[in-house]
């Protein structure tokens, strides 16, 4: 089997109860990293078969307080969950088709953290997102992705 993180260890980390729904999530975010949370539903869907829509966002909610998952919600994009945490790296965000790609911090520094002026308060987090076009929507020419898109359905 290959190694896969010990999601019930993690739980117990946090101090939380380890329920089926919860590994079921932290384990399909661990998979689908900067998944929506009709992915994740439908991920863990697959794996315990029903589970409502809101227990989905109450495990969401309850593992995103803990730190076991961070949310991300770039501009005009429904909030996005991964399980890269603690590390303060930063996301790409492709403008045409909403691609989402993790950015690292340098490893063991984090200038980004250094704002030039703090105004005193003690920072812990930087949010960067960046914002361009993926390879793939960089290929086609802006001007004629629809016009390709349509010619693709047919
Ligand atoms: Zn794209
Ligand atoms: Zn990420």
């Amino acid at each position: 089997m290959p190694t896969t993180p010990d999601f019930v260890r993690m739980l117990r980390g946090a101090s939380l109860r380890v329920t089926g729904p919860r590994v079921a999530v932290l384990a399909a975010v661990h998979d689908h990293p900067h998944a929506d949370t009709d992915s994740v539903i439908g991920a863990v869907r697959g794996d315990l078969g029903v589970v409502s829509h809101q227990a989905v966002y109450d495990v969401l909610r309850v593992l995103t307080a803990a730190g076991l998952v961070r949310c991300i919600q770039p501009m005009g994009s429904v909030a996005r969950y991964e399980a890269r945490v603690g590390d303060n790296h930063h996301h790409v965000v492709c403008r045409s088709c909403g691609a989402i790609a993790d950015v690292d911090c340098a490893v063991g520094y984090t200038p980004c953290l250094t704002a030039a002026d703090d105004a005193g308060y003690e920072i812990s987090e930087a949010e960067v997102i960046y914002w361009g076009r993926c390879p793939e929507c960089a290929a086609t020419p802006a001007s004629h992705q629809n016009e390709t898109a349509r010619q693709e359905e047919d």
